[in-house]
């Protein structure tokens, strides 16, 4: 009315904004506030403009009746991020994914290579690892890549830096390193302290620490069960985590819990209600990614696991392994790719429906075409079968799991991820529209690169990157997530 009578009132109607996009007639969802209603979705420059029940105009009109508008998913755990694998996760709902576990370094050369080169969104953490194995003199920092895949050839046959505890000199040369890429806008410090079993609690505490004077968080692959109970490697970490007064967030709590994975959700249930800021993360599979060559699929390791060779799956054949099929296919195909059945799937199930437990992939690298299905599946899965099958997620505790809860807990050193996770006017338009009564994961272990089903479309920053349940080839609207301090 007051639009109408200020039309008048200048001799003539107020043409309404033309958005580029109008999404109109979806069921708009926003965990952060509760908006669960069919309305109407302008996206104007990038972002978020108007979200009414109003008739808006378009450029380009979606109409997306009978489907489910979200935030775009956030995928905290993401590797080897690459034009293959970054084509999976948009045709899964990811908007942004993020290699915080293990990290990048140097953070600069990671960066550069997917700018202006990737569909969705990328960000990394600083990486506690390769620059371990630089203060111990593995490895020049000028000739790594950042890739892990290729970054792990120029350590192969060394261990120290790995084994063996840091001395005085090489916590030093850590601390500047970290320092330097948390300066530059890493997204927080990343470990795999499964891999570096050298480093200690006092290690832990101490680089912990150093992330909390920069203000940024911890993300930490905790000691594997055959270093420790998970029980035992949840309580390290989070009594580490107490001690530096830092933030702290625990990958993959199916698969570094396993059998005890109750426990440690009830741990850090305890702990985050004493005060300390522990999070956690689950992804819907049953099986690791695992290899013939892996340490931790020796006869030892495996009964740690408490596991054994039927437990493993040869991924190029999809057949369970003996004691001697294992050895013959070892010396065949030394580096061949292993999925390891080791979790229990009422296990997974706990953590994925436990309130507060954030939805991430570990998704990574595919090798001719075959990876783990994690890697294209893990968002529609949640939906097709908690929201659906086993209905025990709502689809908004559904959708929160996958955008808003990771938006969340990147928001206080990542001011971006304010405006993400979130369907709200000023927001990115970071977008997935999807079918809620189809969307599915549909790559197995045997056919692991096949795309998810049901996504309509998928927007990063207002450009589609999946239209009308395809993905658009050559879309690469992808932006750099940083931290606050890449500003100052
Ligand atoms: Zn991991």
């Amino acid at each position: 009315m007051a639009a109408a009578a200020l039309g008048l009132a200048m001799g003539g109607p107020v043409a309404a904004e033309t958005y580029d996009v109008a999404i109109v007639n979806g069921r708009v969802m926003d965990p952060q506030t509760g908006l669960d209603a069919v309305r109407n979705l302008g996206v104007a420059r990038g972002s978020i403009a108007r979200i009414t029940s109003d008739a808006i105009e378009g450029k380009r009109v979606i109409d997306a009746k009978g489907l489910v508008v979200s935030p775009g998913f956030i995928d905290l755990h993401a590797h080897d991020l690459d034009p293959f694998t970054e084509k999976l996760h948009a045709q899964d709902g990811v908007t942004t994914a993020l290699e915080l576990e293990n990290g990048a370094f140097p953070l600069e050369r990671w960066y550069a290579r997917r700018v202006g080169a990737s569909p969705i969104n990328f960000g990394a953490s600083a990486a506690h690892g390769p620059i371990r194995a630089v203060a111990f003199g593995a490895v020049e920092a000028d000739r790594l890549t950042g890739e892990g895949e290729a970054d792990a050839k120029l350590v192969e046959g060394k261990s120290e830096w790995m084994e063996a505890p840091s001395t005085p000199a090489q916590r030093a040369r850590m601390t500047a390193l970290i320092s330097s890429e948390l300066d530059r806008g890493a997204l927080g410090v990343g470990y795999h302290i499964a891999t570096t079993p050298g480093a200690d609690s006092g290690e832990l505490t101490e680089f912990f620490g150093l992330a909390a004077k920069h203000g940024v968080a911890n993300f930490i692959h905790m000691r594997s069960a055959e270093q420790a109970a998970p029980i035992d490697a949840a309580k390290e970490t989070i009594a580490a985590a107490k001690a530096a007064g830092a933030s702290v967030h625990l990958v993959h709590v199916n698969s570094s819990s396993l059998w005890e994975t109750p426990q440690v959700l009830a741990e850090i249930d305890r702990a985050a209600s004493n005060g300390v800021d522990v999070t956690t993360e689950a992804y819907p599979y049953t099986g690791a990614a695992s290899s013939l060559d892996d340490p931790r699929a020796g006869p030892e390791s495996m009964a740690a696991f408490r596991a054994d060779y039927s437990d493993l799956e040869l991924l190029a054949t999809g057949e369970r392994l003996t004691a001697a099929s294992f050895a013959r296919y070892k010396k065949l195909y030394p580096h061949g790719e292993l999925v390891a059945h080791i979790m229990k799937q009422a296990d997974v199930d706990a953590a994925i429906e436990h309130a507060g437990v954030m939805v991430a992939s570990d998704g990574g690298a595919y090798y001719d075409g075959k990876g783990h299905p994690r890697s294209a599946g893990t968002f529609s899965r949640i939906f097709s079968r908690y929201v659906r099958e086993r209905k025990t997620l709502s689809l908004m505790e559904a959708i929160a799991k996958v955008s808003y809860l990771p938006a969340k807990r990147l928001e206080a050193f990542v001011p971006e991820m304010k405006r993400r996770g979130r369907l709200q006017e000023g927001a990115v338009a970071d977008i997935t529209v999807f079918d809620p009564a189809k969307i599915q994961d549909r790559a197995t272990y045997g056919d692991s690169a096949l795309p998810s089903a049901g996504i309509a479309y998928v927007m990063v920053s207002g450009q589609f990157v999946v239209d009308r349940y395809a993905f658009v080839e050559g879309a690469r609207p992808g932006q750099p997530i940083y931290s606050a301090a890449r500003a100052k």
